[in-house]
This record gives structure tokens, C-alpha cells and sequence, in this order.
């Protein structure tokens, strides 16, 4: 069992750190929300009177914060937690932030460091079925490899610094644009006169399929358990969306990358969130694309 610092109990951070006490590993906890870390330590953890707190003596440090200048303050910062870690310590971010701030923060904290970035959401959080998308040093990351699939069931180590945070940026990219795609089809579809399901049945068949339709499927009834059949209840909130595609437009200008289908969304999630769709699932696109909100 090892000695593990986390920093950040939200909506991911708490249930994931509180796998980690489950499991039986000794786990430092702080969060700027006194009850977030009170949570934790009901279930074992200890806490933690800073975040810097967290990193000493640790062996593995976590952080899951909101946005890259959270994470950079937080590992770089006057007292932060990377001079106070062991020289030894294996430095992890969970979080979702750009790629630039992934590569700075890792050349500045002198020690191991890894980007770990995750897709699965909060019931991935809470049911420890997180993918963890790794960039950083083979050597650190087959060190925690066995502590991440304790919070989630897969981790794939995806190159050097930053390539855990440029996977993530491509594949959120990808599906923002394939649920764009979906929700056209199923009102093109309604106008046609064609039926949900009878789209559902042949294009869960057909090359238009996708984990969009086939796990998330943006209108109810196909899938039982999509965000869809509870008034679009998420899930994944559309404003975490637009977040993570605004990431993938500054990395795509940064690097020159032509991505028009990725700006498309962009700006059409930008736009479902300035109309106040923010807090709904990010299938629930299809209402504006309706024109019904
Ligand atoms: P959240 O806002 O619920 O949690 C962030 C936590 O960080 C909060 O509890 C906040 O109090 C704490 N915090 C902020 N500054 C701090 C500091 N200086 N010291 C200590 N704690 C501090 O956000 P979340 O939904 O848990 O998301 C965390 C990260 O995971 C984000 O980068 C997000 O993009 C990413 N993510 C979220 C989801 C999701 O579905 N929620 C899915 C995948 C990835």
C-alpha cells in the first residue's frame, strides 16, 4: 500500500480519492471546501491542513483541479507541492487542461511527472471505471499504473509530457463532433417523417454508427440509459464540453492543425451554452438544433 497526496475532491477528485482509501493505501486529502475533505475522511483518508501538506512524505501526489492555472499554481506556486515532495515521489494531474500548461508544469516540477487525464465522468469517478490517458515517463508511469486501475479500468500510457492531455483534446474533439452529427440526424429524421427507432436500428447497423448513438443516443428510447431518457439529466454537462473543445482549438492553432469540424462545434456548443444549456447533458444539443431550447 502506498502513501498517496490528493488535492481536489469534486465531483471526480472525492469519489476517486476515496477509492484509494478504500483500497487500503494511506491517503492525504485537502480541498479548498472543508466538506469535501470531510467526506474523505469518512471513509479513512486523512486530512490534510494544506495541499502542500498532502505532498510531503508522499509517495504519489494527485491533483484533480478545475482548469490549467489551478494546476500550475498548485505544483509551481510560492510553498507549492512539487519543492516540498520527495525527490522520489511520482508527480500525477488528473485534471483536463491545455497542453502547453501539462509540458510547463512537468519541465518545472524537477521530479517524475505525469499528465493523466480521464474519460468515464462522474459515474466513472464513483464506480472506479475511469480511462486514464498518460503522458510522462515510462518509468514513473509503470510505477502508478497499478494505482490508477484502482480508479479506473484502463490507463494507456500515450507518449511523452503532454500526450496524455493532446489524447484527451483529439478524442473529446471527436465525440462533440460525432453527437453534433447524431442529433442532426435524428431531426432531419423527425422532419422526414422516419422514426427514432427505425434511424436507431439501421444506423446502429450501418456506418453511421457510433458510441454516440449506440452508448449516448441523444433521443430517448434506443438506449434506456442514455441522459436522453431523464430530460437530459447529465451525465456530461455541455458546459465541460465546450471547455475541453476550447482546449482542442487552442491546441489546433497553436500547432497550425486544420480542425473545422472541431471549430463547428465549438461553436455550436458555444452557443447551446450561451442560451443557457450549459448545466443539461451535451446530447441535449439536439433541442436547439430543434429549435425548441
Ligand atoms: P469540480 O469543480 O467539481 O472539482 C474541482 C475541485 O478543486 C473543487 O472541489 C475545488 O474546491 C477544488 N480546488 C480548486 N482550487 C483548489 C486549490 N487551490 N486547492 C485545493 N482544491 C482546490 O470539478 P470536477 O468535475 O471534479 O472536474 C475536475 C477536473 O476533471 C476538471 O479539469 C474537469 O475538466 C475534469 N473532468 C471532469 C469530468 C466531469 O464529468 N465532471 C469528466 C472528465 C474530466
Amino acid at each position: 500500500m502506498a502513501r498517496i497526496g490528493f488535492v481536489g475532491l469534486g465531483n471526480m477528485g472525492g469519489p476517486m480519492a476515496r477509492n484509494l482509501a478504500k483500497a487500503g493505501h494511506a491517503v492525504a486529502v485537502f480541498d479548498i471546501v472543508p466538506d469535501l475533505v470531510a467526506r474523505c475522511v469518512e471513509v479513512g483518508a486523512t486530512a490534510a491542513v494544506s495541499a502542500a501538506e498532502t505532498a510531503r512524505g508522499a509517495e504519489v501526489v494527485i491533483t484533480m483541479l478545475p482548469a490549467g492555472q489551478h494546476v500550475r499554481d498548485a505544483w509551481l506556486g510560492a510553498g507549492g507541492m512539487a519543492g516540498v515532495s520527495a525527490e522520489t515521489a511520482i508527480l500525477v494531474d488528473c485534471s483536463t487542461i491545455d497542453v502547453a500548461t501539462a509540458r510547463e508544469v512537468a519541465a518545472g516540477c524537477g521530479r517524475p511527472f505525469l499528465d493523466a487525464p480521464v474519460s468515464g465522468g462522474v459515474m466513472g469517478a464513483e464506480n472506479a471505471t475511469l480511462t486514464f490517458m498518460v503522458g510522462g515517463p515510462d518509468s514513473a508511469f509503470h510505477c502508478v499504473e497499478g494505482i490508477l486501475k484502482q480508479m479506473g479500468r484502463a490507463a494507456i500510457h500515450c507518449g511523452e509530457a503532454g500526450a496524455g492531455q493532446a489524447a484527451k483534446a483529439c478524442n473529446n474533439m471527436v465525440l462533440a463532433a460525432t453527437m453534433a452529427a447524431t442529433c442532426e440526424a435524428f431531426v432531419l429524421a423527425e422532419k422526414l417523417g422516419l422514426s427514432h427507432q427505425a434511424l436507431f436500428e439501421v444506423m446502429s447497423k450501418s456506418s453511421g454508427q457510433s458510441w454516440s448513438l449506440t452508448t449516448y443516443c441523444p433521443v430517448p428510447g434506443p438506449v434506456p440509459g442514455s441522459p436522453a431518457n431523464r430530460d437530459y439529466a447529465p451525465g456530461f454537462a455541455a458546459s465541460l464540453m465546450l471547455k475541453d473543445l476550447g482546449l482542442a482549438a487552442e491546441a489546433a492553432a497553436q500547432t497550425g492543425a486544420a480542425t473545422p469540424m472541431g471549430r463547428q462545434a465549438l461553436d455550436l456548443y458555444r452557443r447551446f451554452v450561451e442560451q443557457g444549456g450549459g448545466g443539461t447533458d451535451f446530447s441535449g444539443l439536439i433541442r436547439m438544433l430543434r429549435g425548441t431550447g
